[in-house]
């Protein structure tokens, strides 16, 4: 039953690892081991637990499962998907350069451009798809090449292996944001980046009930120094939420494949509609980069954007439609529509919108585990009042 070797597949993992029945009583489930502190023997003499900010045995849980899932060999829980990165950022230092996507969650630009230049370092943005811009974007001191693959909301892939390598041959850290395809359908450690970071509020929590967020790493060196970051800067996520996750985990790999089977039906369908005038989803033949995401992706997740043409008709879009809730965030189990522009990506400078195609009248559709009947002729019924 210890033998991690008997746990081979995805669902298996996730089921199993990190997640052994109790030593004390047998419990089949991780407690939630809410406590600050813990009883020393003696002076100089405890069970190697210390404080929670060091130490809680259901964040230990948590990182294990993740980390086993993505290939890692270790991970480290932070208390949002924005913690997560801000913590792994403190791997650099004043004077680092680093390259990112340049249509990447709007949050993330935030971080970067509003909170992290103030500390002396630098980023630059390009278009991840043209590997010779990459190249050319890359300068002396780029310690990081940083993207999201597909990206909020355009759906842009990122050639992984591809960035990986020239990332490495300039002695960078590839660092890949894995918030949208899941762990179930894309592993970027495998494709050779170093580090992967969720957004666990999405797909991973997958129920729209915790925010919290997750970084992973395959080396050893960098798992040494977001340990001694995480709880030398200190955001970690409190246990329960540690211990929700652990109980997402284990239906994750049946969400995914459902999400997906949703998803595939509703762009279909999208596809051929008149009124709707572009779609995005990697899953579509019709998708620029559909033979890299099979290449690199086991399947193309639950996320669709759709442009309607203006804000009026991305308004009475949102409006009439019933069973996907108008919010933010994405990867629960209930279908979300949501309008990037004046939602999750107002940070965003208005032409570089534009230019990348975040247009008022883009609507992002997270398609949920309902009965895909109820999803498409709701989406009917919607698109009827454009
Ligand atoms: C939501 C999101 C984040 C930020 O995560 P929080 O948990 O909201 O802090 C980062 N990256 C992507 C791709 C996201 O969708």
């Amino acid at each position: 039953m210890n033998d991690p070797k008997i746990y081979t597949g995805f669902a298996t993992k996730a089921i199993h690892i990190g997640q052994e029945p109790e030593a004390t009583t047998g419990a089949v489930t991780v407690p939630l081991f809410q406590t600050s502190t813990y009883a020393q023997e003696e002076i100089g003499k405890h069970k190697g637990f210390e404080y929670a900010r060091t130490h809680n045995p259901t964040r230990f849980a948590w990182e294990k499962n993740l980390a086993a899932l993505e290939g890692g060999i270790a991970a480290f829980a932070f208390g949002s998907g924005l913690a997560a990165e801000d913590s792994l950022m403190k791997l650099l230092s004043s004077g680092d350069h680093v390259l990112c996507a340049e249509d990447m969650y709007g949050g993330t630009f935030r971080l970067f451009d509003k909170i992290l230049t103030r500390f002396g370092i630098t980023f630059s943005y390009v278009n991840m798809t043209d590997l010779n811009s990459v190249k050319s974007a890359m300068q002396p001191n780029t310690k990081m090449i940083y993207t999201e693959s597909p990206t909020n909301p355009m759906m842009t892939l990122t050639d992984l292996a591809a960035v990986a390598e020239i990332a490495h041959s300039h002695n960078a850290m590839m660092v890949v944001d894995n918030t949208f395809a899941s762990p179930y359908f894309q592993q970027p450690l495998a494709l050779g980046a170093d580090i992967v970071i969720h957004s666990a509020t999405k797909y991973l929590g997958g129920h729209s009930d915790l925010v919290s967020g997750i970084v992973t790493t395959n080396h050893q060196d960098i798992a040494d120094q977001l340990k001694f970051i995480q709880n030398a800067a200190g955001a970690v996520p409190g246990p329960f939420e540690c211990w929700l996750l652990l109980r997402s985990t284990k239906t994750l790999a049946v969400r995914m494949k459902q999400h997906e089977k949703n998803a595939l039906a509703v762009a279909r369908y999208c596809e051929n509609h008149p009124k709707v005038q572009k779609i995005f989803y990697p899953g579509l033949e019709s998708h620029p980069q559909h033979e890299l995401a099979k290449r690199q992706m086991k399947g193309f997740g639950g996320m669709i954007s759709i442009e309607l043409g203006s804000l009026e008709n991305a308004k009475n879009f949102a409006k009439a439609i019933r069973i996907f809730t108008l919010a933010e965030s994405l990867g629960g189990v209930e279908s979300l529509v949501c309008h990037p522009v004046s939602m999750t990506h107002g940070s965003i400078p208005k032409e570089k919108r534009d230019q990348l195609g975040v247009t008022d009248g883009l609507v992002r559709l997270s398609c949920g585990i309902e009965d895909i009947e109820d999803l498409l002729a709701d989406i009917e019924q919607a698109l009827d009042k454009v």
